[in-house]
């Protein structure tokens, strides 16, 4: 009997991986026609000076209307796009799109754009990068790229060479999603980084629990002494604000101050009414 139990276990998860994989094999088809089929998007969340909400740029996120299951997020797509190579082509769309997008907003303000660890292996990046901006006319100075730091755990010195080609762009370099990854601390020290991302996971926690606030704190302090800007993510109501603005952190974005939208050039503002809790 056990036994028998046992087999329709097997069985059973058999079935589950057999979908599974056939169900990632279809959306990384799918994704392949993604772009030429009009199906991709770029949406744009503000980042804002903590103390004024003033809007001081906007990163750019992609998303994926797919005609049978609608939105996916970027979360399934990404990684799929990321296995099967086609991030190669996503991301340069992406990069081209926002610059363009960009270029046409009635205010200076700077672009985030994220770039997949993948792409940060192709030693063709700078190159794009550099078509780009002169293709779109924007100012090198307006853009921002955002990797995260398992972008460097993989041949990092043709990553750290790529680093510098950008930055000698022009280009800044941000680091996303801060302390989720490895070796933080010597990436800081080796890699030319503009800015500091904290991840959100610290920031939606550090009202309740102390340990996440001096995560936090230190990673102003980090900021501070390495003199780049260090951001929140994830700033979801007034306590959180005031929170990471009492420790330090210059800049916040969330959805506090903006959810991720589909702003014309016009309806950009520079200044938030921020909102009291
Ligand atoms: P990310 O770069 O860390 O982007 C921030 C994510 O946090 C976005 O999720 C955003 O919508 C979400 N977010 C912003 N404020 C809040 C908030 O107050 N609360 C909560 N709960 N979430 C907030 P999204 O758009 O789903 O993107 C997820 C991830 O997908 C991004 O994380 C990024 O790693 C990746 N991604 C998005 N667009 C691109 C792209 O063009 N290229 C690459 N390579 N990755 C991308
Ligand atoms: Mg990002
Ligand atoms: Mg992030
Ligand atoms: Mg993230």
């Amino acid at each position: 009997r056990a036994k028998q139990d046992g087999r329709g276990t097997a069985s059973f998860f058999d079935d589950r991986m057999d979908r599974q994989a056939r169900d990632r094999r279809s959306l990384e088809h799918d994704l392949r026609h993604a772009v030429c089929r009009d199906e991709l998007q770029l949406v744009y969340q503000p980042l804002v000076s903590t103390a004024a909400g003033e809007v001081v740029g906007y990163e750019a996120l992609l998303r994926w209307d797919h005609p049978e299951r609608g939105q996916v997020p970027p979360a399934i797509f990404i990684p799929v796009a990321e296995e099967a190579g086609t991030i190669m082509a996503i991301g340069e769309w992406a990069l081209r799109r926002a610059c363009r997008d960009a270029s046409e907003w009635a205010e200076p303000l700077t672009l985030a754009v994220n770039v997949s660890p993948v792409q940060l292996r192709v030693s063709t990046l700078p190159m794009v990068v550099r078509s780009a901006l002169a293709d779109s006319g924007l100012a090198p100075g307006r853009l921002e790229l955002e990797i995260t730091e398992t972008a460097l755990l993989r041949d990092r010195d043709v990553s750290l060479a790529i680093l510098r080609e950008i930055r000698a762009l022009g280009v800044r370099i941000a680091m996303d999603d801060f302390g989720t990854g490895y070796s933080s601390l010597s990436n800081l020290r080796h890699f030319p980084f503009d800015k500091i991302k904290i991840d959100k996971s610290f920031v939606s926690a550090m009202h309740e629990d102390e340990a996440a606030r001096s995560i936090v704190r230190a990673i102003a302090g980090l900021g501070k002494g390495l003199n780049v800007p260090v951001v929140a993510e994830g700033v979801e109501n007034e306590v959180q604000r005031s929170m990471v603005q009492a420790e330090g952190c210059a800049l916040a974005q969330g959805y506090l101050f903006g959810r991720p939208e589909a702003i014309p050039a016009r309806r950009i503002q520079t200044v938030v009414r921020m909102r009291r809790a």
